[in-house]
């Protein structure tokens, strides 16, 4: 008999309460009490994955091992549980009509009219169980993207309210995510919003048996006590989610509220241990307590949009408490940087990351970035198109030649030093066709690669379409700069370094998807280490 149970996150009132935070930090206690514990995200809209959005319309694409092109929620779940995600963690409602229509296609319906109700609501059920039914998890936390009330969420909110019923009493629980927002002329916060919101969820025949209250001041026993009767909840059902200065506080937080116990007891399994943060507890206690400041410049061109780089941001945190280092991250855009203002733009910077990206706008200012950092021994790492601006730079002014660039930018370029994937010259189609998930590295003993991870072989998360041209790998590697990690099995330059500079590395995957509080990820670590060095 599967035993998993199941929780429910939804949210009202508004978009952006944070009910990833919430579902990642509730997820955590129930880990540290000893349960395995995973979180899936259902997003509404028609996309089939991510991918295909603009970071300016959804903040970063996170990667997953197996190559999914996820939300960037599962990067919080991943950061706090130190649990891979993959495919099956996120789901949009593109992925579910796109499964259904194939199915439709393939006369799987024997004839039947396809509708939402049954159709779309069991895909979406059976979507929802299959984590669950793989026998890994005692509890399995669904996060439905969107807001209660929308149109597109509403075959969720239905298949919720099936799956509820079909499960049985005490095996799932409904969590609404709401605002209670404080009107300063009133002096007040208001539970208005989070009555109708309710109200909302209980006309789609779902009953929340939690509230998680966002609020910026603390809620009253009164108030409180009003939540509870008009929301027809328990009493101490009624959680409060105040703003914290990080988001790693909120597991805490939660725990302070009794979260983790409520619903535990809502879905009549046994508290087990009080849950075991000491490591989480560390971490924080060197995160609030640094004993230097490091700025540290991130040139970009999502810059304006902080959810673009989201998980690089987290692994500097991560990287910033190993060192008991604050890092401050600039914001740096790369459109506006050239030969001219380049040491002004990166004035008071101590180390320099050359984000991914796609596209010409703003290469050249990150070429010239590079330049600075290779020539003023300014610590230096390169992400993914941060890695091939840093072969171009290498290649126009360390080998002279001209106009060397990527077949990305300049398609008749004389010198294509970083050009197309054999494997890519043949995709015509944009949606999950990258180089995707996680693919074996090899290090070159003796380089810093090398001496950063600590091991022979390493494997690291993809998304790109152009790599590193092995033509002009002899030319390069004898000009100074080292190939020092090399996918096994295509030859594919996964790591550029510089000898003799404080530290420059360049990697064409995403280092950053895999640094969680539990084991920051080693170049970020490296990284904050160098320059706290260099800066004394
Ligand atoms: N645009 C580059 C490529 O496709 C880099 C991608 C990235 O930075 N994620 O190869």
């Amino acid at each position: 008999m599967n035993t998993t149970k199941y929780i429910f996150v939804t949210g009202g009132v508004t978009s952006s309460l944070g009910k990833g935070i919430i579902a990642a930090s509730l997820a955590k206690l129930l880990q540290a009490r000893g349960y395995r514990t995973t979180i899936q995200k259902f997003d509404p809209y028609i996309n089939v994955d991510p991918g295909t959005l603009n970071p300016y319309e959804h903040g970063e694409c996170f990667v997953t091992d197996d190559g999914a092109e996820t939300d960037l929620d599962l990067g919080h779940y991943e950061r706090f549980l130190n649990v891979p995600t993959s495919q099956a963690n996120n789901v949009t409602t593109g992925r579910v009509y796109l499964s259904v229509i194939e199915k439709e296609r393939r006369g799987e319906f024997l004839g039947k009219t396809v509708q939402v109700v049954p159709h779309i609501t069991n895909e979406i059920k059976e979507r929802m169980q299959l984590l669950g039914q793989s026998g890994d998890f005692d509890i399995v936390i669904t996060e439905i993207g969107g807001t209660v009330g929308d149109i597109e969420s509403l075959p969720y909110i239905e298949s919720v309210r099936q799956l509820v019923w079909e499960l049985g009493e005490h095996n799932s629980i409904v969590i609404h995510l709401t605002l209670v927002p404080y009107l300063a002329a009133a002096g007040e916060l208001k539970t208005k919003p989070t009555q109708h919101s309710v109200k909302t969820l209980m006309e789609s025949g779902i009953k929340a048996d939690i509230l998680v209250c966002r609020t910026e001041h603390e809620l009253s026993a009164d108030l409180r006590q009003k939540l509870a009767l008009f929301c027809n909840v328990t009493k101490e059902a009624v959680i409060q989610s105040i703003d914290a200065k990080t988001i790693y506080e909120v597991p805490n937080l939660m725990l302070e509220e009794g979260l983790d116990v409520v619903a535990l007891k809502k879905l009549d399994l046994p508290e087990k241990s009080a849950p075991d943060l000491k490591q989480w507890n560390e971490f924080l206690s060197r995160h609030k307590n640094p004993k230097q400041t490091i700025n540290i410049g991130l040139v970009g061109k999502y810059v304006e949009l902080q959810d673009s780089y989201k998980s690089i941001l987290e692994a500097f945190i991560h990287a910033g408490a190993a060192n008991e280092t604050k890092v401050n991250v600039v914001s740096i855009h790369s459109e506006y940087i050239d030969a001219s203002n380049v040491a002004e733009k990166l004035k008071g910077i101590d180390g320099i990351l050359v984000a991914p990206g796609f596209g010409e706008r703003g290469i050249e200012g990150k070429i010239e970035t590079v330049r600075y950092a290779r020539e003023n021994n300014l610590p230096f790492f390169g992400i993914c198109l941060g890695m091939q601006m840093a072969v171009i730079e290498y290649a126009r002014n360390v080998l002279h030649l001209e106009n060397a660039n990527s077949t990305e930018m300049n398609a008749e370029t004389p010198h294509p030093v970083i050009d197309l994937m054999e494997s890519q010259k043949t995709v015509t189609e944009k949606g999950g066709t990258m180089r995707l998930g996680a693919w074996k590295c090899d290090l070159k003993p003796g380089t810093l690669a090398h001496k950063i991870y600590g091991k022979d072989q390493i494997a690291e998360r993809h998304r790109h379409r152009y790599e590193y041209n092995n033509t002009y790998a002899e030319a390069l590697q004898n000009a100074g700069l080292v190939s020092s990690g090399i996918n096994p099995d295509t030859g594919l330059v996964e790591i550029v370094e510089l000898e003799n500079h404080p530290f420059f590395i360049g990697v064409q995957y995403h280092p950053e998807y895999k640094s969680t509080v539990a084991n920051p990820q080693p170049i970020f670590v490296s990284f904050v280490a160098a320059i706290v060095k260099n800066k004394k």
